[in-house]
């Protein structure tokens, strides 16, 4: 085969044409033939299936029969004309319908003839099926076919343009015939001899055409293994060259500032967990490597307090730090807290925010230029480019998900060399997703609460139960505890959402009146001073009551905020629901979470709430909602890039992400720079990946 036949234009195909070209590349990014046999069917059918008609049922997806028209007729409707063919087979009688070339349908279907016809019903006052796949009996029994039909991925736009399924298997055939498609191996043989795969070409040519479901599970297995196999070696591969490469501050030094702190100001004993990650993150900022870590740990789990003394150690060895929180209440929160713990320690603690005055700017930009300002506290306001550090050693980012790629490697360029990064997460991200996602991150969990913590009691409630919860409202209020009332607010709702809110707050206003009782509100709409005011009254036990939308979601901390309630608990995302529920249990008291939902709930909210009743840890947390969600939509990993796969599922093929990784590691230890003779295909392979940036485009 001449190898750059694969490079051809998809229009040169013989049945695709201008058009049909057209909407393969706007629609399915194929440009190339290449493109087309890298198009992946998402399922197959099984054609070895026939349904008799009086074995259909309403949930039956598409079904293949065999029988005969015995009569068509055009109905006139409302809404325009349709062709309608009685269709029987020796158990009943069906319709077929058109609603488009009723003309070329009337003339070349033949009646009382057995044909196959193929497609998805629908039933109202019987069965019928639009649009019907067909094929006389005659014909179907000739051709060649293969038992599995794959459905590859579509949408409406192709349809319309005739490109279907069918019409994609065409192509698919022509393909094949006309190249005499083969692929040199991507794999080095002894991984294909231990691991058993089938070999390349027959991989490509089994996921398109199975010759038996035996051989489609091996052509599949082969595939994702690859898929994932390159994307381990390239992040295990970027994780070897920045440890070697990229040069960090060594921070050799355990000084007064770290001692100090450690020996006379540290207001409780670490946790085991805390100590194991401070030594962690100690080996990795001694060495002359950057350190490039994630810090997971549940809410409360303690993380801030591992993120200032590291900033220590960083200002030990004469180097600044920065602290970057997504949200002004939360930055808020860290500079008071920070400046706290360390009032004794004569460090210089600034806070930068959007709304920082331009007096403020002036005296920051001007004392961290000049080296005397030690730690910065901020939201995005630190990333931008008038903020220049003397000496930038140590940047933390907070709440890692909610800020971009693009943003945390802006903060690499605050120095000559790139700082040492700590990212610390409190959505705790499933182990599988971390190893695919952040391969080229050490990881570091902190998996102990500090002592003393009561586990919080979780419980659902439907409104009709609200008299009740009020009741226990008013009893915890008595004890000297506060509450926490959460609406949902979701953008494409705003309006409403909002309606519910001051709903509620007029409701509990009712059942809790002052002077007795006081109430908070703050949301999203509020003025800034309007409400750090309200959160402030909150914090010092002025009220009793936070009534807000989530915007309290992340890091307030209030100890004796003992219940929290979370109103319409059915509209939101697991991890939503879990990070709202560790704002309380902060303190020694018993604390408890009550998910307030109406009585209509769909399984996936169930599966929600009977989670949150059941377990209080983030990680099993964590899986459950990536199965319930799939990796695409948790935490900002579309911009990854990294969850782009063709073919493998990271939730369904955890186990060969697991291999792919275990031979990605083999290979790299044996062989870092893939240049034993073995590895030449993979590292010919890799080269051509790195250079076309997506697996997939490097065979010929
Ligand atoms: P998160 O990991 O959610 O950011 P924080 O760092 O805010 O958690 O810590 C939660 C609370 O626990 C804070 O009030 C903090 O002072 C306290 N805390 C942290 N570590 C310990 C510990 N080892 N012992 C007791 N309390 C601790
Ligand atoms: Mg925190």
């Amino acid at each position: 085969m001449n190898p750059n036949i694969l490079q051809t234009p998809i229009d040169y195909l013989k049945g695709v044409g201008p058009a049909r070209a057209d909407v393969l590349r706007s629609e399915l990014g194929i440009h190339t033939y290449q493109d087309l046999i890298h198009l992946f069917p998402n399922r197959y059918l099984d054609k070895t299936q026939y349904y008799k008609i009086n074995q259909l049922q309403r949930t039956s997806a598409e079904v293949q029969i065999v029988g005969k028209i015995i009569n068509i007729k055009t109905v006139a409707q409302k809404r325009g004309k349709r062709l309608v063919a009685k269709f029987i087979d020796n158990t009943g009688e069906m319709e077929l319908v058109w609603f488009r070339g009723h003309k070329w349908i009337r003339e070349n279907l033949k009646l009382n003839t057995p044909y196959v016809i193929f497609g998805k019903t629908k039933y109202y006052n019987g069965y019928s099926m639009p649009h019907p796949e067909m094929e006389l009996l005659e014909e179907h029994e000739k051709n060649l076919r293969t038992a599995m039909q794959p459905i590859y991925p579509s949408t409406e736009k192709l349809s319309n343009k005739g490109v279907t399924n069918r019409a994609v298997i065409k192509m698919m055939q022509q393909l094949f015939m006309e190249t005499k498609v083969r692929f040199y191996d991507t794999l080095a043989e002894d991984i294909v001899s231990e691991l058993k795969l089938i070999s390349k070409s027959e991989a490509i040519f089994n996921i398109h055409f199975p010759k038996s479901q035996e051989l489609l599970a091996k052509a599949q297995y082969r595939l994702k293994f690859e898929e994932l196999f390159y994307i381990q070696l390239q992040l295990i591969t970027k994780k070897i060259l920045r440890k070697q490469k990229i040069k960090g501050f060594p921070f050799t030094e355990v000084g007064t500032y770290f001692n100090s702190f450690y020996q006379n100001h540290l207001p409780f004993d670490l946790t085991n967990a805390q100590k194991k990650v401070i030594k962690e993150i100690r080996n990795d900022i001694g060495s002359s490597a950057q350190m490039n870590r994630l810090l997971q740990g549940d809410v409360g789990s303690g993380k801030t307090i591992v993120g200032l003394m590291t900033m220590l150690l960083a200002i030990d060895n004469g180097f600044q730090a920065c602290l970057m929180a997504p949200t002004a209440i939360l930055a808020n929160q860290h500079y008071k807290g920070i400046l706290e713990l360390t009032k004794d320690l004569k460090i210089n603690v600034k806070l930068l925010m959007g709304s920082s005055t331009t007096k403020e700017r002036r005296l920051i930009h001007e004392e961290l230029e000049n080296g005397s300002l030690h730690i910065l506290i901020g939201t995005h306001a630190v990333l931008e480019d008038k903020v220049k550090f003397h000496n930038l050693g140590l940047a933390i980012i907070d709440e890692q998900h909610r800020f971009g790629v693009a943003q945390r490697s802006k903060l690499w360029h605050k120095n000559r060399y790139p700082p040492h990064i700590l990212v610390m997460t409190a959505t705790p991200i499933p182990r599988t997703l971390a190893m695919s996602l952040y391969g080229d991150l050490d990881i570091s969990v902190i998996d102990e609460l500090p002592p003393g913590r009561k586990s919080i009691k979780t419980v659902h409630r439907y409104d009709s139960n609200r008299l009740q919860v009020f009741k226990f409202i008013a009893d915890e209020i008595k004890k000297g505890r506060q509450i926490y009332m959460v609406y949902p607010l979701i953008e494409e709702s705003e309006a409403l959402d909002y309606k519910d809110l001051m709903d509620g707050y007029e409701s509990v206003a009712r059942s809790f009146p002052a002077p007795e009782y006081q109430i908070s509100i703050v949301h999203g709409k509020m003025k800034p001073a309007a409400k750090d005011y309200e959160m402030e009254r909150f914090v010092k036990g002025e009220t009793q009551i936070m009534v807000a939308t989530t915007v309290i979601e992340v890091g307030v901390n209030v100890p004796n905020a003992s219940v929290m309630i979370i109103e319409s608990a059915e509209r939101f995302g697991l991890s939503q629901l879990h990070q709202l529920r560790g704002r309380v249990g902060r303190g020694a008291k018993q604390s408890y979470c009550i998910l307030m939902t109406g009585h209509k709930l769909s399984s996936d909210s169930k599966t929600r709430l009977e989670t949150m009743v059941r377990t209080n840890d983030g990680f099993d947390i964590a899986e459950v909602d990536l199965k319930l969600r799939g990796p695409g939509d948790i935490m900002g990993t579309q911009q990854s890039g990294v969850l782009n796969l063709k073919i493998a599922d990271i939730v369904r093929d955890n186990d060969i992400l697991k291999t792919a990784r275990y031979y990605a590691m083999k290979v790299l230890n044996e062989d870092p720079t893939l240049s034993l003779e073995k590895n030449k295909v993979l590292n010919y392979t890799y080269q051509q990946m790195a250079k076309y940036k997506n697996i997939w485009n490097y065979i010929s």
